[in-house]
């Protein structure tokens, strides 16, 4: 499979000149199977540069979305879709249990006025908010060909967190994820380290230094100490750092992903650590 990031920034979209380097959109992945297809993980800003990527593959004609929640940074990029404005396109949402008519109203109300002046309903775009074959809760299910699983995360008001794996290489999912605190309902550190355990990739919200996470705690991210240790345990081969805080500049991520290497090299482990950025492209 085929990884593009498109968003890799928390919470609100950071532009500027100290975060040129990693990129200021939020929340917005897009996986390409081997055997075809467009899959697009939220919404967030990122989403609007995708769509004009998208209308110039004359073949793409559909796309399936998965999200991870309904944050306003993992779906404030949809209005901005341009496939969404032209009937040659069917938008099918999967996503996690229980997800689809849930889907459709988060869309819907950040599009209603006065908040936005084309209506969900006035899009051209065929939308299908029922999926024949929506994601279970820890089971896979096939779509576009490769086998994905919607995994509940520990993050306000909950969510999914997802594994995308074909021809015997597995992505896991986590853009937003807190490690080191317990919201009702989510999954503690040792569901995720055997969850995970033996990713190709693992892409993991590391949101907050250790100083920072002192005033932030139960906001839904984690450290970068916590993700690093996450990635150790589980023994993943690759762990991208995500959800950049908004405040963080390229110099500083950089300081942050070289202390992150540091402790994994002092764990022994062999875990490959990089900063993710918008437009990178990951193949598996
Ligand atoms: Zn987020
Ligand atoms: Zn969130």
């Amino acid at each position: 499979m085929k990884i593009k990031i498109w968003g890799c920034r928390g919470s609100l979209p950071a532009p500027g000149v100290k975060m040129s380097r990693y990129g200021g959109n939020t929340t917005c992945v897009e996986v390409r199977p081997d055997t075809g297809g467009v899959i697009i993980i939220d919404a967030g800003s990122g989403l609007h540069k995708l769509g004009k990527s998208l209308v110039k593959e004359k073949d793409v004609t559909s796309v399936r979305f998965y999200f991870t929640h309904s944050h306003w940074d993992h779906l404030l990029g949809f209005p901005f879709f341009q496939p969404a404005y032209s009937n040659k396109y069917s938008l099918t949402f999967c996503s996690g249990p229980h997800a689809q008519d849930s889907i459709r109203q988060y869309l819907s109300h950040q599009m209603q006025a006065p908040y936005f002046p084309v209506d969900l309903s006035q899009l051209q775009a065929k939308m299908n908010f029922h999926c024949d074959n929506p994601c279970q809760e820890n089971r896979n299910c096939i779509c576009d060909g490769i086998e994905v699983r919607a995994i509940p995360i520990n993050h306000p008001n909950g969510g999914f967190g997802y594994r995308f794996s074909e021809n015997g290489k597995t992505f896991f999912f986590f853009p937003d994820n807190e490690l080191g605190f317990a919201h009702p309902n989510g999954p503690d550190r040792d569901y995720f380290a055997k969850t995970v355990q033996d990713a190709d990739l693992l892409i993991h919200d590391s949101q907050y230094t250790d100083d920072e996470y002192r005033y932030t705690r139960g906001w839904g991210h984690s450290t970068y100490a916590d993700a690093t240790d996450l990635a150790i345990a589980a023994n993943v081969k690759s762990f991208g750092i995500f959800h950049h805080d908004p405040d963080r500049t390229d110099e500083e991520l950089e300081l942050h992903v070289e202390t992150c290497r540091q402790r994994i090299q002092k764990s022994g482990s062999g875990v490959q650590c990089f900063a993710v950025a918008d437009e990178m492209e990951i193949v598996l």
